[in-house]
């Protein structure tokens, strides 16, 4: 605390021209003015003679045009704005007419408000005990709106007291307020005046110049007279009754120590987190809006990344039961990349008995046929797929019957009607009842059910347990009426002979059936697993780059909405921002804060879009029986994301918000 007589305030030759379009405006002219330290000043003068202008060069809010303003020993010239929210922050309480209590916070934490700036921890307790010092012990819970005008003006000072400032400024502090309030602040103020603090108080009333020792008069900018005298008491001042000597208990006791760093820092995290909830929040509606084009985009992505991931997953797991030395022939072209395209070759039974006798370094070969057909048990009927096959295409498609049996080679020569059955077909047919040996009924042919095929899931587009197979010759000839085969599995010894094979297949199918060298890739198929892979995977980065393009625009509109709602914010509580700044909050400060809310919108936003989007998935796979894969890294990423992508597009309301200079943001209406 200053030392009584010397100047805590310094003003020499200040000037201050407000320039509206042409008109030029001196609302300060040439104002010279040393306040001494614990002096109680009064400055009055007419509406509009410059009182609050002159208030807020003392209160650094505002610099002048010309002159020097030096504070507790500090001259302000060249200190840049954080320079000036520290100072201000450390050496002046702030009073203002309409109190300018942030919404919604209780009192403590008002009053609390400048200490987060100080650097000071926000101890409740210390808080606490400033509010009890203005009488209002019993309010620290209360919000603004819970409490009378003179009340909130008594949080107000409490506030302007809480980092124990060497000046107490005051805007016509009683304005607003009904006598009896009138009387309790300056009761406040006097006490404080009583303890050592310099108190300035710019009012309008008769009555409230009296209780100051000096009395400074303003007309059209310039000072007109400046006087001692002996201050008077109001009537029902309660100072008048009390002893002179008594000072404001609050000023003997101890604050809470400065917490450097770190510490400090932590605080401010820990208070924009919950101003970001509280401004979020209390917009609800708004905030959903704003964060609608991020939900869904990342519900799109989620949703699309799972099936897609589980599709590759299943495919994989199927192409790798495989083996890696199957080739598949198929009857048609290989440009559609589907079987039956283009000219297809006609093959017949003894094509296969010609390829399986000639072809060298082939272990196993399965022709099959394949089709559609409905299926019967008793009451219910299914309509599922049927393959015709021989009895290696269990082992070379790795799909042994887990329960029962594969048939016999007696069984494929002599057609018999005998059936291995999927999974689905078991539930969808039979329930609970035991499958081997029941007499189904395929396309009204009766069919004896020899075994069950292990369970295989869905590969994205079909589900693998939903299908029957029966021998090839009882497809084509009992159940379809076919005379062609469609496609060959063939199993070569070692992977170093696909290529020859490969060849040999060709050149057969093409002396076989006279195919020209241009018809031949039109009539026939060869395919090994590697082109398969490669094939899928080449979809599979289309897919991820579609994907990648949809989330980019996606959070891009998304981006925007955010960009939109804190530019609105940022407008709206502009007033908000220029108490904070008044209050001692730097740039930093302001931009943090507002940087945390952008990106709570981003993290709500992605938070709503993960649920929304894998909740889709997942109720999309229980119904098709797609697999559906999402790992926590793609959770956790996309959260980061959606932040970052709040935090972009929060950047530039925020440094805006950030650059507003403190009167100008407390005059916005
Ligand atoms: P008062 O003595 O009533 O507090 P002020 O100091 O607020 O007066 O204002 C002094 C003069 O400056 C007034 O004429 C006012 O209209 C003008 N003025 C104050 N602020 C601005 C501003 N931001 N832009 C233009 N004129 C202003
Ligand atoms: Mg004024």
């Amino acid at each position: 605390m200053s030392m009584s007589g010397l100047p805590v305030v310094k003003i020499t030759n200040i000037s201050k021209v407000f320039r509206m379009g042409d008109n030029e405006l001196k609302a300060l002219d040439d104002v010279s003015l040393d306040i001494e330290a614990g002096d109680f000043v009064a400055i009055v003068g007419p509406s509009g003679s410059g009182k609050s202008t002159l208030m807020h060069m003392i209160g650094i809010l505002d610099t002048p045009d010309a002159g020097i303003v030096a504070i507790d020993g500090h001259s302000i010239s060249g200190l840049d704005d954080d320079a000036l929210s520290k100072l201000r922050a450390r050496t002046i309480g702030f009073v203002f007419q309409q109190f300018n209590l942030l919404a919604r916070t209780s009192a403590s934490e008002n009053v609390g408000l400048p200490m987060l700036y100080s650097g000071a921890p926000y101890d409740k307790t210390w808080a606490k005990k400033v509010l009890g010092a203005v009488g209002l012990g019993d309010r620290t819970d209360h919000t603004p709106s819970q409490l009378s005008g003179g009340q909130q003006q008594r949080v107000a000072i409490a506030r302007a007291l809480v980092n124990k400032p060497a000046i107490v400024l005051a805007d016509e502090p009683t304005g607003n307020l009904d006598s009896q309030s009138e009387r309790d602040i300056l009761d406040i103020l006097v006490q404080l005046n009583r303890a050592g603090i310099t108190v300035v108080i710019v009012t309008h009333e008769a009555e409230v110049t009296q209780v100051a020792r000096r009395v400074i008069r303003m007309r059209d900018g310039r000072i007109v007279s400046d006087e001692r005298q002996e201050p008077k008491y109001i009537d029902g001042m309660k100072v008048q009754d009390q002893d002179l000597t008594q000072s404001f208990q609050l000023y003997d006791a101890p604050m809470p120590e400065l917490t450097p760093g770190l510490q400090a820092q932590l605080r401010k995290a820990r208070s924009y987190s919950s101003e970001a909830l509280r401004s979020v929040t209390s917009n609800k509606i708004r905030s959903f809006l704003s964060i609608l084009g991020i939900m869904i985009g990342v519900a799109a992505v989620i949703a699309m990344l799972g099936l897609g991931e589980g599709a590759k997953k299943s495919m994989e797991n199927e192409l790798s039961g495989l083996g890696s030395n199957l080739l598949v022939v198929w009857a048609g072209s290989s440009r559609t990349g589907l079987p039956g395209g283009g000219n297809p070759v006609r093959l017949y039974p003894d094509d296969v008995t010609a390829l399986k006798s000639e072809l060298n370094n082939v272990t196993a070969l399965a022709p099959n046929v394949n089709g559609k057909a409905m299926v019967q048990f008793e009451e219910k009927t299914w309509n599922t797929s049927i393959t015709g096959t021989t009895t290696e295409y269990v082992t070379l498609r790795s799909f042994v019957p887990d329960i029962g049996r594969n048939f016999t080679s007696e069984e494929e020569n002599s057609r018999a009607r005998v059936a291995i059955i999927g999974r689905t077909i078991v539930k969808n047919l039979f329930g609970d009842k035991d499958p081997i040996g029941a007499e189904i009924r395929i396309n009204r042919i009766y069919f004896q059910v020899i075994g069950i095929l292990p369970a295989k899931g869905s590969n994205g587009w079909q589900d693998r347990d939903d299908t029957v197979i029966v021998p090839l010759e009882t497809a084509m000839r009992r159940v379809f009426g076919y005379e062609t085969i469609q496609s060959i599995d063939i199993q070569v010894d070692k992977p170093e002979n696909m290529p020859n094979v490969e060849s040999q297949i060709k050149s057969m199918i093409q002396q076989r059936k006279r195919l020209s060298d241009e018809k031949l890739d039109d009539a026939v198929t060869v395919r090994n697993m590697a082109d398969i892979q490669a094939a899928i995977s080449s979809t599979n980065k289309i897919m991820s780059l579609l994907l990648s393009i949809i989330a980019s625009i996606s959070l891009l509109v998304g981006g925007i909405g955010v960009m939109n709602i804190m530019l609105v914010s940022v407008t709206e509580r502009t007033r908000e921002i220029g108490l904070r700044k008044a209050l001692g909050a730097t740039k930093l400060d302001i931009l943090s804060q507002f940087l945390f809310e952008a990106a709570l919108l981003g993290i709500i936003g992605g938070g709503l879009g993960v649920t929304l989007g894998w909740g889709t998935a997942k109720i999309a796979a229980v119904f098709t029986n797609w697999p559906f894969d999402v790992s926590p890294t793609v959770v956790a990423f996309v959260a980061g994301i959606t932040a970052f992508v709040g935090i972009v597009f929060g950047f530039w309301p925020a440094k805006k918000a950030a650059a507003l200079q403190p009167i100008q943001a407390l005059k916005h209406e």
